[in-house]
Protein backbone atom coordinates (compact mmCIF):
# COMPACT_ATOMS: atom_id res chain seq x y z
CA UNK A 1 0.00 0.00 0.00
CA UNK A 2 1.39 3.35 -1.02
CA UNK A 3 -1.05 5.65 0.39
CA UNK A 4 -3.49 5.55 3.11
CA UNK A 5 -6.16 8.52 3.59
CA UNK A 6 -7.81 8.88 7.39
CA UNK A 7 -11.07 10.60 7.69
CA UNK A 8 -12.51 11.27 11.00
CA UNK A 9 -16.38 11.95 10.62
CA UNK A 10 -18.75 13.01 13.51
CA UNK A 11 -22.04 13.60 12.04
CA UNK A 12 -21.34 14.41 8.78
CA UNK A 13 -24.00 12.39 6.69
CA UNK A 14 -24.67 15.12 4.43
CA UNK A 15 -21.58 15.16 3.15
CA UNK A 16 -20.37 11.19 2.36
CA UNK A 17 -21.76 11.37 -1.08
CA UNK A 18 -19.84 14.46 -2.42
CA UNK A 19 -16.16 13.35 -0.73
CA UNK A 20 -16.59 9.95 -2.05
CA UNK A 21 -16.84 12.12 -5.29
CA UNK A 22 -14.06 14.23 -4.80
CA UNK A 23 -12.02 11.10 -3.31
CA UNK A 24 -12.21 9.27 -6.85
CA UNK A 25 -11.48 12.38 -8.43
CA UNK A 26 -8.15 12.84 -6.01
CA UNK A 27 -7.36 9.03 -7.12
CA UNK A 28 -7.80 9.85 -10.84
CA UNK A 29 -5.30 12.70 -10.32
CA UNK A 30 -2.46 10.74 -8.42
CA UNK A 31 -2.94 7.92 -11.40
CA UNK A 32 -2.14 10.88 -13.31
CA UNK A 33 0.53 11.69 -12.14
CA UNK A 34 2.34 9.03 -9.82
CA UNK A 35 0.97 6.39 -11.75
CA UNK A 36 -0.85 5.20 -9.06
CA UNK A 37 -3.54 2.34 -9.22
CA UNK A 38 -6.29 2.53 -7.12
CA UNK A 39 -5.44 -0.81 -5.11
CA UNK A 40 -1.95 1.25 -4.34
CA UNK A 41 -4.73 3.95 -2.15
CA UNK A 42 -6.46 2.94 0.65
CA UNK A 43 -9.22 5.45 2.58
CA UNK A 44 -10.15 5.01 6.25
CA UNK A 45 -12.84 6.63 7.29
CA UNK A 46 -13.39 6.58 11.25
CA UNK A 47 -16.67 7.18 12.37
CA UNK A 48 -17.03 8.77 15.55
CA UNK A 49 -20.14 8.21 17.38
CA UNK A 50 -22.24 9.88 14.84
CA UNK A 51 -25.81 10.34 16.11
CA UNK A 52 -27.47 10.49 12.52
CA UNK A 53 -27.17 8.48 9.67
CA UNK A 54 -22.86 8.82 9.19
CA UNK A 55 -22.58 5.09 10.37
CA UNK A 56 -25.01 3.64 8.25
CA UNK A 57 -24.32 5.69 4.59
CA UNK A 58 -20.64 4.86 5.28
CA UNK A 59 -20.77 1.22 5.57
CA UNK A 60 -22.88 0.48 3.04
CA UNK A 61 -20.31 3.01 0.79
CA UNK A 62 -17.30 0.66 2.22
CA UNK A 63 -18.69 -2.35 1.82
CA UNK A 64 -19.50 -1.68 -1.89
CA UNK A 65 -16.02 0.07 -2.75
CA UNK A 66 -13.14 -1.62 -2.66
CA UNK A 67 -10.14 -0.24 -0.75
CA UNK A 68 -12.54 1.83 1.72
CA UNK A 69 -12.72 0.96 5.05
CA UNK A 70 -14.84 2.19 7.86
CA UNK A 71 -13.67 2.05 11.28
CA UNK A 72 -16.63 2.21 13.31
CA UNK A 73 -15.80 3.71 17.59
CA UNK A 74 -17.62 2.37 19.98
CA UNK A 75 -18.74 6.58 21.03
CA UNK A 76 -17.34 9.64 20.29
CA UNK A 77 -14.65 9.84 21.28
CA UNK A 78 -13.40 13.09 19.88
CA UNK A 79 -11.42 14.44 16.80
CA UNK A 80 -7.64 14.12 17.73
CA UNK A 81 -8.39 10.30 19.45
CA UNK A 82 -10.77 9.66 15.84
CA UNK A 83 -6.97 10.72 14.05
CA UNK A 84 -5.26 8.07 15.99
CA UNK A 85 -7.29 5.12 15.47
CA UNK A 86 -7.39 5.92 11.71
CA UNK A 87 -3.81 6.33 11.79
CA UNK A 88 -2.93 2.93 14.42
CA UNK A 89 -5.01 1.31 11.05
CA UNK A 90 -3.14 2.84 8.35
CA UNK A 91 -0.78 0.48 6.33
CA UNK A 92 0.26 2.52 3.66
CA UNK A 93 4.10 3.79 3.37
CA UNK A 94 2.47 7.40 3.46
CA UNK A 95 -0.58 8.12 5.17
CA UNK A 96 -2.56 11.68 4.82
CA UNK A 97 -4.78 12.68 7.37
CA UNK A 98 -8.01 15.14 5.87
CA UNK A 99 -10.79 16.61 7.61
CA UNK A 100 -14.28 14.81 6.52
CA UNK A 101 -16.27 18.39 5.64
CA UNK A 102 -14.42 18.89 2.58
CA UNK A 103 -12.70 22.39 4.29
CA UNK A 104 -9.59 21.07 3.33
CA UNK A 105 -9.73 19.83 -0.40
CA UNK A 106 -9.05 16.31 -1.59
CA UNK A 107 -7.23 17.12 -4.74
CA UNK A 108 -4.58 19.30 -1.99
CA UNK A 109 -3.46 15.44 -1.23
CA UNK A 110 -1.70 15.11 -4.68
CA UNK A 111 0.39 18.21 -4.16
CA UNK A 112 1.21 17.09 -0.21
CA UNK A 113 2.55 13.66 -1.76
CA UNK A 114 4.30 15.58 -4.37
CA UNK A 115 6.17 17.84 -2.06
CA UNK A 116 6.70 14.48 -0.42
CA UNK A 117 8.61 12.97 -2.66
CA UNK A 118 11.07 16.10 -2.71
CA UNK A 119 12.49 13.98 0.07
CA UNK A 120 10.27 15.42 3.68
CA UNK A 121 8.85 13.07 6.17
CA UNK A 122 5.94 15.12 7.06
CA UNK A 123 4.08 18.27 4.70
CA UNK A 124 1.73 20.02 6.67
CA UNK A 125 -0.77 22.10 4.89
CA UNK A 126 -0.93 25.47 5.87
CA UNK A 127 -3.86 27.75 5.43
CA UNK A 128 -3.31 30.66 3.06
CA UNK A 129 -7.30 32.11 3.76
CA UNK A 130 -10.25 31.08 5.61
CA UNK A 131 -13.40 30.94 4.46
CA UNK A 132 -16.88 30.79 6.17
CA UNK A 133 -15.36 30.93 9.11
CA UNK A 134 -16.62 33.10 12.42
CA UNK A 135 -14.37 36.37 12.68
CA UNK A 136 -14.65 34.63 16.38
CA UNK A 137 -13.21 31.59 15.25
CA UNK A 138 -10.68 33.17 13.33
CA UNK A 139 -9.50 35.37 15.97
CA UNK A 140 -9.41 33.06 18.63
CA UNK A 141 -7.35 30.39 16.65
CA UNK A 142 -4.80 33.35 15.79
CA UNK A 143 -4.57 33.80 19.62
CA UNK A 144 -4.55 30.25 20.49
CA UNK A 145 -1.12 29.38 18.54
CA UNK A 146 0.77 32.82 18.99
CA UNK A 147 0.04 32.27 22.76
CA UNK A 148 1.32 28.20 22.26
CA UNK A 149 4.20 29.19 20.34
CA UNK A 150 5.15 31.76 23.11
CA UNK A 151 4.21 29.02 25.78
CA UNK A 152 6.58 25.94 23.94
CA UNK A 153 10.17 24.93 23.11
CA UNK A 154 8.46 22.79 19.99
CA UNK A 155 8.38 24.71 16.82
CA UNK A 156 4.51 24.13 16.11
CA UNK A 157 3.45 25.50 12.61
CA UNK A 158 1.21 28.45 12.87
CA UNK A 159 -2.15 28.49 10.73
CA UNK A 160 -2.17 24.36 10.19
CA UNK A 161 -4.38 21.93 11.43
CA UNK A 162 -4.60 18.44 11.17
CA UNK A 163 -4.15 18.12 7.15
CA UNK A 164 -0.96 16.56 6.30
CA UNK A 165 0.71 13.58 5.26
CA UNK A 166 3.49 11.99 6.86
CA UNK A 167 5.63 8.94 6.43
CA UNK A 168 6.17 5.79 7.62
CA UNK A 169 8.62 6.02 10.08
CA UNK A 170 6.70 9.18 11.49
CA UNK A 171 3.58 7.29 11.44
CA UNK A 172 5.35 4.31 13.63
CA UNK A 173 6.75 6.86 16.02
CA UNK A 174 3.46 8.53 16.64
CA UNK A 175 1.95 5.17 16.83
CA UNK A 176 3.79 4.45 19.86
CA UNK A 177 3.17 7.62 21.48
CA UNK A 178 0.24 6.69 23.77
CA UNK A 179 -0.48 9.34 25.41
CA UNK A 180 -4.14 10.55 26.36
CA UNK A 181 -4.53 13.99 25.84
CA UNK A 182 -3.58 14.00 22.43
CA UNK A 183 -2.75 17.39 20.44
CA UNK A 184 -1.45 15.85 17.37
CA UNK A 185 -0.20 18.57 15.51
CA UNK A 186 2.02 19.27 17.97
CA UNK A 187 3.27 15.45 19.23
CA UNK A 188 4.04 15.64 15.30
CA UNK A 189 5.98 18.58 15.28
CA UNK A 190 8.37 16.97 18.16
CA UNK A 191 8.91 14.09 16.80
CA UNK A 192 11.17 15.74 14.08
CA UNK A 193 12.19 14.65 10.84
CA UNK A 194 12.44 16.96 7.84
CA UNK A 195 8.91 18.83 7.82
CA UNK A 196 7.46 21.44 6.08
CA UNK A 197 4.31 23.23 5.09
CA UNK A 198 2.46 23.89 1.69
CA UNK A 199 0.06 26.65 1.21
CA UNK A 200 -3.45 25.96 0.46
CA UNK A 201 -6.83 27.51 0.65
CA UNK A 202 -9.26 26.25 3.00
CA UNK A 203 -12.84 26.40 2.00
CA UNK A 204 -16.00 26.60 3.69
CA UNK A 205 -18.01 23.59 5.16
CA UNK A 206 -19.81 21.73 2.34
CA UNK A 207 -22.55 21.41 4.98
CA UNK A 208 -23.56 20.80 8.20
CA UNK A 209 -21.73 22.90 10.85
CA UNK A 210 -18.52 23.03 12.82
CA UNK A 211 -18.28 19.94 15.55
CA UNK A 212 -15.83 22.25 17.46
CA UNK A 213 -18.01 23.83 20.13
CA UNK A 214 -16.50 26.54 22.34
CA UNK A 215 -16.00 24.04 25.14
CA UNK A 216 -14.15 21.78 22.79
CA UNK A 217 -12.16 24.29 21.91
CA UNK A 218 -11.39 25.55 25.18
CA UNK A 219 -10.60 21.80 26.29
CA UNK A 220 -8.27 21.53 22.90
CA UNK A 221 -6.28 24.99 24.15
CA UNK A 222 -5.58 23.39 27.42
CA UNK A 223 -4.45 20.05 25.69
CA UNK A 224 -2.16 21.48 23.74
CA UNK A 225 -0.67 23.83 26.19
CA UNK A 226 -0.32 21.38 28.65
CA UNK A 227 0.67 18.66 26.46
CA UNK A 228 3.91 20.54 25.76
CA UNK A 229 4.50 23.10 28.69
CA UNK A 230 4.90 23.45 31.92
CA UNK A 231 5.32 27.04 31.65
CA UNK A 232 1.79 27.57 33.51
CA UNK A 233 3.14 25.95 36.87
CA UNK A 234 6.57 27.98 36.75
CA UNK A 235 3.99 30.80 36.50
CA UNK A 236 2.61 30.01 39.78
CA UNK A 237 5.39 30.20 41.82
CA UNK A 238 6.74 33.39 40.09
CA UNK A 239 3.23 34.89 41.00
CA UNK A 240 3.87 33.53 44.55
CA UNK A 241 7.71 35.07 44.36
CA UNK A 242 6.39 38.21 43.24
CA UNK A 243 3.25 38.69 46.22
CA UNK A 244 5.50 37.38 48.82
CA UNK A 245 7.96 40.41 48.17
CA UNK A 246 5.20 42.75 47.86
CA UNK A 247 3.86 41.30 51.04
CA UNK A 248 7.38 41.73 52.94
CA UNK A 249 8.08 45.09 51.69
CA UNK A 250 4.05 46.30 52.77
CA UNK A 251 4.73 44.59 56.01
CA UNK A 252 7.55 46.84 57.00
CA UNK A 253 5.90 49.78 55.59
CA UNK A 254 3.17 48.98 58.16
CA UNK A 255 5.39 48.36 60.99
CA UNK A 256 7.13 51.41 60.72
CA UNK A 257 3.77 53.32 60.52
CA UNK A 258 2.43 51.50 63.50
CA UNK A 259 5.47 51.83 65.53
CA UNK A 260 7.14 55.19 64.68
CA UNK A 261 4.34 57.62 63.02
CA UNK A 262 1.50 57.25 65.61
CA UNK A 263 -0.77 59.57 64.13
CA UNK A 264 -1.15 57.68 61.00
CA UNK A 265 -4.06 56.25 61.35
CA UNK A 266 -3.70 52.39 60.00
CA UNK A 267 -6.73 51.01 61.37
CA UNK A 268 -9.24 52.70 58.35
CA UNK A 269 -6.99 50.52 56.05
CA UNK A 270 -10.61 48.30 55.66
CA UNK A 271 -9.92 49.05 51.63
CA UNK A 272 -6.66 48.01 51.47
CA UNK A 273 -7.16 45.15 53.40
CA UNK A 274 -10.52 43.77 51.08
CA UNK A 275 -8.54 44.62 48.25
CA UNK A 276 -5.45 42.38 49.13
CA UNK A 277 -7.66 39.38 49.85
CA UNK A 278 -9.32 39.30 46.99
CA UNK A 279 -6.57 39.40 44.95
CA UNK A 280 -4.24 37.21 46.92
CA UNK A 281 -7.39 34.41 46.97
CA UNK A 282 -7.54 35.29 43.12
CA UNK A 283 -3.71 34.28 42.62
CA UNK A 284 -4.22 31.20 45.03
CA UNK A 285 -6.97 29.80 43.22
CA UNK A 286 -5.57 30.33 39.92
CA UNK A 287 -2.14 28.66 40.73
CA UNK A 288 -3.98 25.70 42.59
CA UNK A 289 -6.16 25.38 39.11
CA UNK A 290 -3.10 25.75 37.19
CA UNK A 291 -1.94 22.68 39.17
CA UNK A 292 -5.25 20.75 38.96
CA UNK A 293 -4.78 20.79 35.42
CA UNK A 294 -1.69 19.07 35.31
CA UNK A 295 -2.78 16.82 37.79
CA UNK A 296 -6.20 16.07 36.28
CA UNK A 297 -4.05 14.88 33.08
CA UNK A 298 -1.60 12.72 35.67
CA UNK A 299 -4.40 10.62 36.78
CA UNK A 300 -6.08 10.19 33.29
CA UNK A 301 -2.63 8.68 32.34
CA UNK A 302 -2.54 6.76 35.31
CA UNK A 303 -5.43 4.41 34.74
CA UNK A 304 -3.58 3.09 31.27
CA UNK A 305 -6.96 2.66 29.39
CA UNK A 306 -6.88 2.29 25.74
CA UNK A 307 -7.16 5.51 23.74
CA UNK A 308 -10.16 4.17 21.88
CA UNK A 309 -12.70 1.14 21.87
CA UNK A 310 -13.08 0.05 18.52
CA UNK A 311 -16.87 -1.51 17.64
CA UNK A 312 -15.88 -3.09 14.15
CA UNK A 313 -14.67 -2.60 10.98
CA UNK A 314 -16.28 -3.03 7.79
CA UNK A 315 -14.97 -3.15 4.07
CA UNK A 316 -15.83 -5.28 1.08
CA UNK A 317 -15.27 -8.79 1.12
CA UNK A 318 -12.09 -9.83 -1.15
N1 LIG B 1 -14.80 15.30 14.24
C1 LIG B 1 -14.72 14.07 14.87
N2 LIG B 1 -15.07 13.96 16.19
C2 LIG B 1 -15.48 15.05 16.92
C3 LIG B 1 -15.52 16.31 16.27
C4 LIG B 1 -15.17 16.40 14.95
O1 LIG B 1 -14.35 13.07 14.26
O2 LIG B 1 -15.78 14.88 18.11
C5 LIG B 1 -14.41 15.41 12.82
C6 LIG B 1 -15.43 16.12 11.92
O3 LIG B 1 -16.37 15.22 11.40
C7 LIG B 1 -14.55 16.73 10.84
C8 LIG B 1 -13.25 17.00 11.55
O4 LIG B 1 -13.26 16.20 12.74
O5 LIG B 1 -14.29 15.78 9.79
C9 LIG B 1 -13.08 18.46 11.88
O6 LIG B 1 -14.18 18.93 12.60
P1 LIG B 1 -14.88 20.33 12.27
O7 LIG B 1 -14.98 20.53 10.81
O8 LIG B 1 -16.15 20.39 13.03
O9 LIG B 1 -13.83 21.36 12.89
P2 LIG B 1 -13.44 22.79 12.32
O10 LIG B 1 -13.09 22.61 10.88
O11 LIG B 1 -14.63 23.64 12.51
O12 LIG B 1 -12.28 23.21 13.17
MG1 LIG C 1 -14.21 21.78 9.55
Amino acid sequence: MKLSIVIPMYNEEGIVHALFQRLEHTKALFNRKFGMMPTDIEIIFVNDGSSDGTFEVLKKLCIEEANYQLLNLSRNHGHQIAITAGIDLAKGDAVAVIDGDLQDPPETIVDLYGKMQEGFDVVYAVRKKREGETPFKLFTAKLFYRLLKKLTNVEIPVDTGDFRIMSRRVVAVLTAMNERHRFIRGMISWIGFNQTGLEYERHERHSGETKYTLSKMIKFAFDGITSFSSIPLKMASYLGIITALFGFIYSLYVIILKLFIPKSHIELGWASIIIFILLLGGIQLLALGMIGEYLGRIHDETKFRPLYIVEQIYKKDE
